[in-house]
């Protein structure tokens, strides 16, 4: 009996490492010539781009205790995210949950009784609306705190993005630990990618790379082969797949099951400008860039929902973000040598990056759309904005669907 997973991005790694560690053989097979999909690292060991995960991502964080790398994700602002509004030159440090505003210095600017209230207001049942209508009375809370949380969360501009869906978000965010902010200390390689195959191949998994699937050959409600064109794997009748790939793959591959079709882009700039302090990660208001990571390797630069700005040049995008980096870079004081002029850069585009999150509901895909099929994947969670931590969700929940065991529980 093999488990055949295809698709090695973070849902497909996780729901191999259920599979493989519960004794099963597990064939992982990806179309790439490495893995990671959306999450990943590129030849040259730069990030696709900046992954933050956040306290309130449990099962994000398990995983990565389940593959030996949760200590490589480090909190890089523990006293608060310090955020720059490049509109006023303003620089502070903001909790990012309800429960660090107690302090006045921590508040986001804008907060008011009533801006409060509008957040209060989003964990209520109702009618779904867009994020910028339910914050419409309150523009300077909208701009210093909601609008940069919807695009960080949702990846979907505030004019567009589904106030239920942030509301959910808000909500994990108000448990305790849940706004702690972590990061990749050296990147997604070492960090992430590296660690789930290692860990992998110790189950006994096998990995195979730039093994597209073409096709599913099927009869009766059954898959009968996986057929990856110079290769045509027959299913024995006790094999089962996940299928862990994108949404346009899925709906390719299965024309039948309902996906979504409308995604949003995220720009990375990643400028060659070594640096010597700690790790740093900092917010942009009213700039083109709105989250700035700082390693000893490189600044990297990330531009959410970037509908505006995917199509900008290297060149063009580095001459108007590196401003906004170097003013944040001396506004903090972080250590070195900030130069007017912007270093050698370059851009990763993800066009689509994730599904937009509107306030049209996302289709809901069936968890087995054939009888020894499961789906897996972020897209696969409507309930959820696709992250890392729904991908790892659904990688688990589509292996435990294959195994008939109990779906996985939450972390306490
Ligand atoms: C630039 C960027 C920044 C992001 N930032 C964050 C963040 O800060 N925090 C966060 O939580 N999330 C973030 N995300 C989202 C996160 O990366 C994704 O939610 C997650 O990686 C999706 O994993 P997945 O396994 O569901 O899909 P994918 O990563 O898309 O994996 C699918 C895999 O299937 C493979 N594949 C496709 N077709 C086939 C086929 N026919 N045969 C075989 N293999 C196939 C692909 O090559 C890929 O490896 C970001 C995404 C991007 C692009």
């Amino acid at each position: 009996m093999t488990f055949h997973v295809v698709g090695a991005g973070v849902a497909g790694l996780a729901g191999a490492l259920l599979l493989a560690k519960a004794g099963h053989r597990v064939a992982i097979h990806e179309a790439a010539p490495s893995p990671g999909g959306r999450a990943r690292a590129l030849p040259d060991g730069t990030d696709n781009g900046t992954h933050a995960l956040l306290g309130a991502n449990r099962v994000a964080l398990r995983f990565l205790g389940a593959i030996g790398a949760r200590d490589a994700w480090i909190e890089p602002e523990p006293a608060g995210l310090p955020v720059l509004d490049l509109a006023d030159h303003q620089a502070r440090c903001v909790a990012l949950s309800p429960l660090g505003w107690a302090r006045g210095a921590r508040r986001p600017g804008g907060l008011t009784l009533g801006g409060l209230l509008a957040l209060m207001r989003l964990a209520l049942p109702g009618a779904d609306r867009t994020v910028a209508a339910a914050f419409a009375a309150h523009p300077a809370l909208l701009r210093t705190l909601v609008e940069p949380l919807t695009v960080a969360a949702l990846n979907t501009p505030a004019e567009e993005a589904s106030a239920r869906l942030l509301g959910i978000v808000l909500r994990r965010l108000a448990l305790p630990g849940a706004a702690k902010l972590f990061v990749a200390s050296r990147g997604l390689g070492p960090d992430l990618v590296a660690p789930a195959i290692a860990t992998l191949a110790c189950h006994g998994a096998t990995l195979r790379s730039g093994a597209r699937l073409r096709a599913i050959l099927r009869e009766g409600g059954r898959a009968t082969a996986l057929d990856f064109g110079e290769e045509i794997i027959a299913l024995q009748p006790e094999d089962e797949v996940m299928l862990a790939v994108p949404p346009w793959e899925a709906a390719r591959l299965l024309p039948e099951v309902p996906a979504p079709d409308r995604h949003a882009p995220i720009l990375n700039l990643h400028f060659a400008h070594a640096t010597e302090g700690p790790v740093r990660f900092i917010g942009l208001l009213g700039g083109l860039a709105q989250w700035v990571l700082v390693r000893p390797g490189g600044v990297a630069v990330t531009v959410s929902a970037a509908d505006d700005s995917v199509g900008l040049s290297d060149d063009v995008a580095a001459v108007r973000i590196w401003p906004e980096v170097r003013e944040a870079a001396l506004s903090f004081g972080l250590p070195g040598d900030w130069p007017v002029a912007p270093p050698r850069a370059r851009a990763v585009r993800e066009r689509r990056a994730t599904p937009r999150h509107g306030i049209t509901p996302r289709p809901r895909p069936p968890r087995r759309p054939l009888a020894n099929v499961a789906l897996a994947g972020d897209w696969t969670l409507p309930d959820l904005p696709a992250t890392i931590e729904a991908a790892v969700r659904s990688g688990e929940t589509a292996a435990a669907v294959l195994m008939s065991a109990p779906l996985p529980k939450d972390p306490a």
